[in-house]
């Protein structure tokens, strides 16, 4: 489906609270972004200031208080609950900082999980094939082929994290939202995962991914800056690039 024009992802005026006994805490404040097809943006601020909070809204892992969060030109909000876990699955992957891989499965089997759900028990006998090949596919691409047999415990930081990319990546997700991928590896190998993350940009993946470090900021074409749950400015082109 063509849209008008390339929006992709549009949050205006967000805000979101927690109650916290009997304080509220004001997390985000009309926060309002807008992310265009093909884009590479961070979301950059200190630590507490409300960035992961932000990203669930993002993808629809939480809802606001108020404003809207509009992807593909839909608001989550007018969603029923089983639109929005269909928009979820099918058009977003997730990266996180710890990863988030099923100890007890194999490589290959986690990157095949998302592929597995919402089908029926016949869909996925039906798709199987389609579905193993294209996990393998991807986690060729990730430079992960020899190591499809493995458990999570196996591998490095590095390469948890590119089977984590894999597993988001095998249902071509029309959005990339990583929340610190680099955040738990060393400077070395956390360049990887950027050089990863850019190279799918290029091909040209959308991906919007929270940060709180400069350096893995300047990887993103557009940097928007969030201070205690508000947008204070958006920088654009790292220069790294
Ligand atoms: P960041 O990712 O930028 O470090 P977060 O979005 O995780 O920030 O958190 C922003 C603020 O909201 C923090 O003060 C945090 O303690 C608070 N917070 C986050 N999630 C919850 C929650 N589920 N319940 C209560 N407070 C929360
Ligand atoms: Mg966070």
């Amino acid at each position: 489906m063509m849209l008008q024009d390339d929006t992709i992802l549009q949050a205006r005026s967000v805000n979101k609270s927690y109650q916290m006994g009997q304080t509220e805490l004001h997390v985000l404040r009309d926060v309002s972004l807008t992310v265009k097809a093909g884009e590479f943006l961070a979301i950059m601020g200190p630590s507490g200031s409300g960035k992961s909070t932000l990203m669930h809204l993002l993808g629809a892992l939480d809802l606001p208080d108020s404003g809207s969060v509009e992807f593909l030109g839909r608001d989550f909000l007018r969603l029923s609950s089983g639109e929005r876990e269909r928009a979820r699955n099918r058009d977003i992957g997730f990266v996180f900082q710890f990863y988030h891989l099923l100890p007890e499965l194999t490589v290959l089997e986690n990157v095949l999980v998302p592929g597995m759900v919402g089908q029926s028990w016949l869909g996925w006998l039906k798709n199987k094939r389609r579905i193993r090949a294209e996990a393998e596919a991807v986690l060729e691409k990730m430079k992960l082929e020899s190591r499809l047999g493995h458990r999570p415990s196996e591998l490095s930081g590095g390469e948890s994290q590119r089977v984590a990319i894999a597993r988001a990546l095998v249902g071509r997700p029309k959005l990339l939202l990583a929340d610190e991928p680099t955040g738990n590896l060393d400077a070395t190998t956390g360049r990887e995962i950027l050089a990863v993350l850019a190279e799918l940009n290029r091909a040209g993946q959308t991906v919007v991914m929270v940060t709180h470090d400069t350096e893995v900021a300047s990887v993103a074409h557009r940097c928007v800056h969030l201070i205690d749950g508000a947008i204070a400015g958006t920088t654009t082109d790292g220069g790294a690039r």
